[in-house]
């Protein structure tokens, strides 16, 4: 078998079981973000690429949607059994690409590696329901069937467990499977491929379109491709939304977000520094459920603000893949250079700038994309930087008098993904986790990601559609209800019934 995943050569597509060269002849550069350097060159789809990506996954389609889902589990289990094996060879892949250090990819991939353990219970959550005798001699029962062809698009910040948001529920329930990675690391998605092909998955039900918006409009505009699901920023997922409804496909559209962490008075400060430090500053901010508002309540603003400048300037940013780091590099220069055009937007604004991370330099690595950590206080929600989402190292502090302005402020957000609250109070907790308006609530959690079975979505600009990724949610998504009458002809009175059948 040729593998999909080869560390020197060229980053092509995977379609119906083999690595298929681009037939555009455009190719974009993936970066090392530690380096700066050019790693390898990923070749990026033509509109033909796309019709053949979704003629392979639809002829493979029926074959695998009539396979029996314990059939389907087991070649889930088998997959479950080599990601394990390689898990630290998928995490080294994320960090080489994505720049996060190893340790915090090592968690990525455990994330990723729970929803495949999820989809390997697929027979249970398939089983329908059944009524008997719903009137005389007649059963009524529903069953769930697959779709057919459905579709992926994801970002940069998570290449190895978004895809898995996604995949292993929508092939354990019988669909074809396309991938299309983020252009800035596609190495895991290519390493994926090769892992279902070994573990038995029958070619075309998992396949990798490597490219950029105009593979992305492919899908969205062909006809055999039933459901979209996204995960990466607002606009752009607005967009799925919109033009995947037009035409006629399911569509959930996971978008960007600016999250809170609210701190009371009566919070455990040391607690909250921990967990702000981590929760603001891991992955360098490049996380959908990072936090991006320190929410400070009453006088806590002046216990922690100090505490938390002392441990953003002595953050361990260096290279990933040392064991210590605590932050690596951005993953673009692009993306670090938006990020430090932020923090002048701030300045300017009128922010009180107390760390500031621009021009951060890593010995040995002056090429790479870092930046450091930055912490801004007195920050006002007209302010940018409060609004806007920078997915980037920088925390803003804004002070509140008293908790009903601190959900105030957070209800007033356009997004609504994640959010958290730290107290010591029962109450608070309760009725804070009840009045919020955002879709993940932490209490004295930082980063409440939902566990597999429970299903991961934002609220407001956070989630465009109305099923949650994966969980039962996902099962849902990528699978449609069927409900059937029976009768037999023992049971069938005479004579045609113009009437609404009803039970008798
Ligand atoms: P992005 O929106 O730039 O890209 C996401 C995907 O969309 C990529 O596959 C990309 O190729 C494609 N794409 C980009 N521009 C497009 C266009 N004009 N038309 C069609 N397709 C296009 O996002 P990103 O920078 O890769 O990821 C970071 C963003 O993702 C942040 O906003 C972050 O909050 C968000 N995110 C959200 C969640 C969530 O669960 N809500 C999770 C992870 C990341």
């Amino acid at each position: 078998m040729t593998p999909a995943y080869s560390s020197s050569a060229d980053l092509t597509h995977f379609i119906n079981g083999q690595p298929v060269a681009a037939s555009s002849g455009r190719s974009q550069a993936v970066y090392n973000p530690t380096t700066g350097a050019v790693a390898r060159q990923l070749q990026l789809a033509s509109a033909d690429d796309v019709q053949c990506a979704v003629a392979a996954a639809q002829a493979a389609f029926p074959a695998w949607a009539d396979a029996p889902p314990l059939r389907r589990a087991r070649v889930m289990f088998k997959f479950l059994e080599l990601l394990n094996q390689h898990r630290d060879e998928i995490a080294a892949m994320i960090t080489a690409e994505h720049g996060k250090v190893f340790t915090d990819a090592q968690g990525e991939v455990t994330r990723g590696i729970d929803i495949v353990e999820f989809a390997c219970g697929v027979p249970q959550l398939l089983k329908g329901d059944y009524t008997e005798q719903v009137s005389t001699g007649i059963d009524n029962w529903t069953l769930r069937q697959p779709l057919g062809v459905v579709a992926g698009i994801t970002p940069f910040n998570f290449p190895f467990m978004v895809p898995m948001w996604m995949a292993p529920l929508a092939i354990a329930t019988g669909n074809a499977f396309i991938l299309k990675p983020s252009e800035r690391d596609p190495s895991p998605s290519l390493f994926i491929a090769e892992l279902f092909k070994r573990a038995g998955l029958p070619d075309g039900i998992f396949n990798v379109l490597q490219g950029d918006k105009l593979a992305v409009d492919g899908l969205l505009n062909h006809p055999d491709v039933k459901a979209i699901s996204f995960v990466g920023s607002t606009p752009i997922a607005q967009y799925i939304y919109e033009t995947g409804a037009r035409n006629g496909k399911r569509v959930q559209a996971l978008g960007g977000a600016k999250n809170h962490m609210v701190v009371m008075p009566d919070a455990d400060i040391e607690q909250a520094v921990d967990a702000l430090i981590g929760a603001a500053y891991g992955s360098a901010g490049e996380r959908c459920m990072a936090i991006s508002v320190a929410v400070l309540v009453g006088d806590v603003a002046d216990k922690i603000v100090p505490k938390l400048a002392e441990r953003a300037r002595t953050l361990k940013i260096k290279n990933g893949m040392e064991l210590d780091a605590e932050m690596g590099p951005i993953v673009t220069r692009e993306a670090r250079d938006r990020i430090e055009n932020y923090i002048a937007i701030g300045v300017e604004e009128g922010a009180k700038l107390v760390v500031d991370g621009r021009g951060h330099q890593v010995a040995g690595f002056e090429n790479g994309f870092f930046t450091g950590g930055t912490l801004f206080d007195e920050v006002k929600p007209s302010m940018r930087i409060y609004k806007e989402e920078i997915f980037g190292p920088v925390l803003a502090c804004v002070r509140v008098a008293d908790f009903a302005q601190a959900v105030e402020l957070v209800n007033a957000h356009e997004y609504g993904n994640g959010v958290a609250c730290f107290t010591s109070d029962g109450n608070v907790a309760r009725e804070f986790a009840r009045r919020i308006q955002v879709g993940m609530v932490g209490i004295n959690v930082p980063i409440p990601v939902p566990m597999a079975w429970q299903g991961f979505g934002g609220w407001k600009k956070s989630l465009f559609g109305d099923m949650h990724a994966y969980g039962e949610e996902g099962v849902r998504f990528y699978t449609k209800q069927k409900s059937i009458m029976q009768r037999w002809p023992a049971s069938i009175g005479k004579g045609a019934e113009f009437v609404m059948p009803t039970s008798r």
